[in-house]
């Protein structure tokens, strides 16, 4: 059985995403090669290759695939993978956008957000909105699979190992469409889907200048931001701050929920957080169902006492 992966990067950092998908990838072949696609990449293949349970990097450079458009990038993988059992790739926007296409030009079916791996046909993957759990077989001759990098633990890459390089000249134009300009959130902080602690805000900020309330407790704790989508929806936050169904999927050490009733598909990104603290004024908001630690008060006389608790603990550490 020989398994593809799609390493997730932007030609300088490797995301961490791909160490879950590394680990998945090992519970289903002991035959994998990643497939590198990008411009001017060169950093991204000396960390992959050092990945003990890689045995071969494919590297395909071209200034077609810089910004790993998904209409010419897809026909490329399609075109690799029939030579494969498996192809994976991080359950993130980047796998999200790329694997639907390649499994349709491989005429083969999607299996999308696996969380648990039982054979090496049948996968688990949450359905409606995580309330249920769907136990799915493929007899298709190439499984197409996105990995819920929160359900698998990350794997370390073991400096002395050195998988074999293979250049792919192979490049194809994309005819269709063409890159204008990307805005990305420019952050100190630690990446979402990666991050121990998250601190996440809700409509209960009521206004963005509100939400930058949230920034001095995420930076004392070193936590990432978060949203709901009804936050995101007011603008009150970054669109790639969204945590749910529709957002990111997180499962950190400490989830804190500032102003977030805990709607289903809010509760569908965050449910497998290890500890839950939630903030909120009304003390019949479903978030308290879930949480592990609630604060009922309103949020805007909590947060500046926390925040001095916080302070005050931190400098007797
Ligand atoms: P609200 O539900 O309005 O809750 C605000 C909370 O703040 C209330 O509980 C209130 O008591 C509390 N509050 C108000 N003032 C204060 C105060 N001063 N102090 C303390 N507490 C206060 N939502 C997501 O989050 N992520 C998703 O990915 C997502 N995907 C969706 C996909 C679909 C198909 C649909 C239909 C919806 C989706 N939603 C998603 C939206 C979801 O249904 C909810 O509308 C949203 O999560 C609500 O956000 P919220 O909790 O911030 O707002």
């Amino acid at each position: 059985m020989k398994l593809l992966m799609i390493a997730e990067h932007d030609n300088h950092v490797l995301k961490s995403s791909n160490q879950s998908v590394l680990t998945a990838a090992t519970q289903l072949s002991s035959t994998i090669d990643c497939l590198v696609i990008g411009y001017h990449c060169l950093p991204i293949i000396e960390k992959i290759k050092k990945f003990n349970s890689i045995r071969e990097v494919i590297v395909c450079s071209s200034e077609n695939y810089e910004h790993q458009l998904a209409e010419n990038t897809s026909e490329l993988i399609a075109s690799v993978a029939k030579n494969y059992d498996y192809v994976l790739s991080p359950a993130t926007t980047f796998g999200k956008n790329l694997l639907p296409r390649v499994a349709a030009l491989l005429d083969v079916a999607m299996i999308s957000d696996v969380i648990q791996i039982i054979s090496p046909d049948t996968f688990v993957r949450p359905i409606y909105a995580g309330n249920a759990l769907a136990t799915v077989m493929s007899d298709d001759k190439i499984k197409v699979l996105t990995i819920r990098t929160s359900a698998f633990a990350p794997m370390s890459m073991k400096d002395q190992h050195s998988a074999k390089i293979q250049e792919l000249t192979h490049s194809i134009p994309n005819l269709t469409c063409r890159w204008i300009s990307q805005e990305l959130t420019e952050s100190k902080r630690p990446e979402l889907t990666s991050a121990k602690i998250i601190v996440s805000g809700g409509r209960g900020l009521k206004s963005a200048a509100n939400f930058k309330l949230l920034e001095t407790l995420a930076d004392t704790l070193g936590a990432a931001m978060g949203a709901s989508r009804a936050a995101v929806d007011a603008g009150f936050a970054p669109n790639d701050y969204q945590v749910g169904q529709t957002g990111k999927i997180v499962a950190p050490d400490l989830y804190i929920a500032i102003g977030i009733s805990g709607a289903i598909q809010h509760i569908a990104g965050m449910k497998e957080s290890k500890v839950i603290v939630a903030i909120n004024s009304d003390p019949d908001a479903p978030i308290f169902q879930l949480a592990d630690y609630g604060l009922v008060g309103d949020l805007f006389k909590i947060l500046p006492e926390l925040q001095t608790e916080l302070k005050k603990a931190t400098a007797s550490i």
